[in-house]
């Protein structure tokens, strides 16, 4: 369950969202090309900008946003050790289910011992189905792809001493106390993912292709996940 705000005309609405609103939310927002940022906690943003005739020929733009903030949000309950039986878990191989008598989650071959077995359930990170079949939750999900692709923009050097690779001249026609030093606004934006490094011409440039290196990952993982054809 999420708790929805949405942004629109008049203001802002409060209410509540199940799964399987948010996903259809999400599925919408990946068809229209909405923005989509996802948070650690496993909450999403979809973001867009609502256009409209105004007088004439004049279009009033204007923002939209519905925020999902979970009812249970995932916090630190994703310890490595936790990570690693909701792999299992997730995997297509050896679907998992819910063993009631041993209450344990098992996939034939593997079994989560019932004190863990009982946190991810407690935690909402797993759903245990009617037929006793698990799944991890959207929340789950959304907080592993905001975990895996969390960014980092690196401090611009400033006024500094020529390094070894600059030339020797480099720097002695700044006037005042700065003779002889370079100045570099440089930054790099870089993501957890490890596929992602850019060189950018300030802190400015490199946050934006942070957040868009996010928005893209995010992107692309929810046009797989809403078109699968099991729920989440
Ligand atoms: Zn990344």
């Amino acid at each position: 369950m999420f708790r929805e705000t949405i942004t629109h005309q008049g203001g802002t609405t409060n209410g509540n969202a199940s799964e399987a609103h948010a996903m259809l939310i999400l599925r919408r927002a990946v068809t229209r090309g909405y923005t989509i940022d996802a948070s650690t906690d496993g909450g999403a943003t979809v973001s867009w900008t609502a256009r409209r005739f105004g007088v004439g020929t004049q279009v009033i733009e204007a923002p939209r946003s519905i925020e999902l903030v979970p009812h249970l949000p995932v916090g630190n309950a994703l310890t490595v050790r936790t990570c690693e039986d909701l792999l299992l878990i997730d995997s297509e191989r050896h679907p998992a289910t819910y063993d009631p008598e041993a209450r344990v989650i098992t996939g034939g071959i593997w079994r989560i011992p019932p004190a863990a077995s009982a946190r991810l359930r407690a935690r909402g990170l797993v759903h245990a189905g009617d037929d006793n079949s698990v799944r991890l939750t959207l929340v789950t999900r959304l907080a592993l792809i905001a975990r895996d692709h969390r960014t980092r923009t690196t401090e611009p050097e400033g006024w500094h001493r020529p390094g070894p690779n600059d030339p020797p001249s480099a720097g002695l026609n700044k006037p005042g106390r700065r003779a002889g030093m370079l100045h570099s606004s440089a930054s790099v934006a870089i993501c957890e993912c490890g596929e992602f490094s850019r060189h950018c011409g300030d802190r400015e440039e490199a946050r934006r292709a942070a957040t868009a290196h996010r928005r893209d990952e995010f992107t692309t993982y929810l046009k797989l996940l809403t078109a699968a054809p099991t729920p989440v």
